[in-house]
């Protein structure tokens, strides 16, 4: 597998994470990521990062989806314990989970027995916030910032003789007879490259402040939550299931503020550093997948790696992982599909 030439298309947090998996499979590979966006202009840039798979996040089978989650806790763990750490925007994060409706919310079967702190919020910390809380959870988490990790994680893989392209596709016949594979990591773009009507966005809108005293997380009911980063603090935010819609919205705004300040007053004071905008590319469940493609010309390779809603930053690592293990057999012809 010597002169393999293989195609990553799309540069967000999946993407690259692929990108770098492939070229540490496929040492003596030539590998090009092909893009329309990156960085800011991506959805990843918009995530706060938390790692923390909602209890919805599903793959094909609960034992592949706790093998993505578990893969990737310790993928981003082991990369937080090395001198690359902050360059890749990777750090520790410990916070509280609120509800005053159920013990369940507060729950988290994917996490609990995964991360080394995960408990029941005792009654002095259900009253940290504001909110009269019933139900807690504590737990020691990981941040991935991707406002640090997209550049790091394109110089990594420059780094390695990696080669990235600027190019929208129209069809993933284009890329016939160019390439050995192609891996598709397009997030919601796959909508429209694979017509895939089950990816819906889901529209996220937060506020970045400067709080820098806020060190914790703290995740409450109806999509609010102030999680520090490395050079601001998110406060979020909503879901609006099926919403096209990337311009700021400032009902949106004063929500958020006005449940966030509630939550969190000491936060009041705190200047606003601006707002961001992204449609998480949720699909149930998240698509990763050999598939040979048949174009006019020839019969493309294509291993799809889309689709995971609002937990893309969590499982990278995990989904890509499984990607390429599937890249392996597509390029070896194994009939396994
Ligand atoms: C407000 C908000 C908060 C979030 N918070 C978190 C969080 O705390 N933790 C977490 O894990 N996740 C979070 N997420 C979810 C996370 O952002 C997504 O799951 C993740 O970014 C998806 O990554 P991706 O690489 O698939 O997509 P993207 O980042 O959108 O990247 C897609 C790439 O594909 C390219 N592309 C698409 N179509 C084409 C085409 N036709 N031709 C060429 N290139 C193409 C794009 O240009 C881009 O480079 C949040 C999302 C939002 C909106």
């Amino acid at each position: 597998m010597s002169d393999l030439n293989i195609a990553v298309i799309g540069a967000g947090a999946i993407g690259l994470t692929t990108a770098l998996e492939v070229q540490k499979e496929f040492r003596n590979a030539r590998v090009t990521v092909l893009a329309e966006k990156f960085n800011t202009d991506t959805t990843s840039f918009v995530a706060a990062g938390l790692f923390r798979p909602g209890t919805s996040f599903c793959g094909p089978t609960e034992t592949i989806t706790r093998k993505w989650i578990n893969d990737s806790y310790h993928h981003w763990n082991d990369l937080n314990v090395t001198a690359e750490a902050s360059l890749a925007g990777v750090t520790e994060l410990s916070g509280y989970m609120f509800s005053k409706i159920s013990p369940d919310i507060v729950r988290n079967s994917y996490l609990e027995g995964l991360l080394p702190i995960y408990r029941a919020a005792t009654e002095e910390e259900l009253s940290l916030c504001n909110g009269g809380w019933k139900y807690g959870s504590f737990f020691s988490t990981l941040l991935i910032e991707c406002g640090l990790y997209l550049p790091w994680a394109a110089n990594k893989f420059l780094g390695g003789n990696g080669t990235i392209e600027t190019k929208k596709l129209s069809s993933l016949s284009e890329l016939a007879g160019k390439y050995d594979a192609v891996i598709n990591c397009t997030g919601l773009g796959a909508k429209y490259l694979c017509n895939d009507f089950k990816l819906v966005p889901i529209r996220g809108q937060v506020l970045k402040v400067h709080a820098p005293w806020c060190k914790t997380f703290f995740y409450a009911e109806f999509d609010t939550y102030i999680i520090p980063g490395f050079n601001s603090v998110t406060l979020g935010g909503c879901r609006q299931y099926d919403s096209f819609n990337l311009d700021i919205c400032k009902y949106d705004y004063l929500s958020i503020q006005e449940r966030c300040e509630s939550l969190l007053p000491s936060i009041k004071s705190s200047p606003l550093i601006g707002q961001r905008v992204g449609l998480r590319p949720h699909r149930d469940p998240v698509r990763v997948e050999k598939e040979i493609v048949a174009t006019p010309t020839d019969k493309l390779k294509v291993v799809h790696n889309y689709g995971h809603g609002g937990y893309g930053v969590t499982t990278a690592p995990g989904t890509s992982k499984h990607a390429v293990e599937l890249l392996r057999e597509i390029l070896i012809g194994n009939s396994k599909m």
